[in-house]
């Protein structure tokens, strides 16, 4: 369901040139739990920017549900992000004058959804991340547990088919981390791609797959076994 084929990104900035993707190929089914792990530097954020439909690669296809999307235009991008991509970040990114039910709204106020049907379904995201009885506190009144979970919520409600995820718990306590990845492993077993970006080994190991790279390029694809999981 996403396919990319010689992923290149050249950030170009005055004479000087990066190439921070260098040609990267892999697919990734329906369904699929994948964690994204590097060091700094070494393309992460640009992979996911690209499969997130935020910018554009400089070469080389992106098949998203049998779609090519490398060369749509940022509209085309922003309308098929909004239907079919969730993201969930390591500073929660929610504004900080709405309640956690308004956070919630605001992705169906963009896809035209209904006022009742808006409320309804954020009940609903709500609650299955725990957090029904919250609904109308603002994010300074919640802790970064409970404000990520309203960030998940967020991003379930249009229920997007993938869900992307940039160190959901680079914020969060060890403890509080692991009930946040306990939500994304349920989303998963109902069939939600998710790609994660962590660079804890413990993070990583609830996912399925693990994707390295390094300088630019996927050095290691593999499965998660107890032996895979390492720094
Ligand atoms: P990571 O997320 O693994 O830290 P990035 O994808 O952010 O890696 O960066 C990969 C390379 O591309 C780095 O050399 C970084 O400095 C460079 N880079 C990333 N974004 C930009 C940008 N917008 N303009 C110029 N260079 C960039
Ligand atoms: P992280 O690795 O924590 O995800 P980065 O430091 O790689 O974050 O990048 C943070 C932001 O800065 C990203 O949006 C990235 O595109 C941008 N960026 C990174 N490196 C450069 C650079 N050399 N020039 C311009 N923008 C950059």
């Amino acid at each position: 369901m996403i396919k990319v084929s010689n992923l290149r990104k050249v950030y170009s900035t005055g004479s000087v040139a990066v190439e921070a993707l260098k040609g990267v190929t892999l697919t990734m089914h329906k369904g699929e739990f994948v964690a994204v792990m590097g060091p700094s530097g070494s393309g992460k954020s640009t992979f996911m920017n690209l499969l997130g439909l935020l910018d554009t690669p400089t070469s080389g296809n992106y098949w998203l549900e049998e779609r090519e999307v490398s060369s749509l235009n940022k509209n085309e991008l922003a309308s098929l992000r909004n239907q079919k991509l969730g993201f969930v970040f390591q500073a929660f990114n929610l504004i900080p004058a709405l309640t956690a039910l308004k956070n919630v709204e605001l992705p169906m106020l963009y896809a035209g959804v209904k006022p009742q049907e808006r409320r309804q379904r954020a009940l609903l995201a709500l609650e299955k991340v725990g957090l029904g009885e919250r609904l109308q506190h603002r994010p300074n009144e919640l802790s970064g547990g409970q404000n990520q979970r309203v960030a998940i919520a967020r991003a379930i409600v249009n229920r997007p088919s993938v869900i992307m995820a940039d160190e959901p718990t680079g914020a969060l306590d060890t403890k509080t981390g692991e009930e946040i990845m306990e939500i994304f492993e349920e989303l998963h077993r109902e069939g939600t791609t998710i790609v994660l970006v962590t660079h804890e080994p413990d993070i990583a190991k609830h996912a399925k797959r693990i994707l390295r790279f390094k300088d630019g390029l996927l050095i290691r694809d593999e499965e998660v076994t107890n032996r895979t999981i390492s720094s």
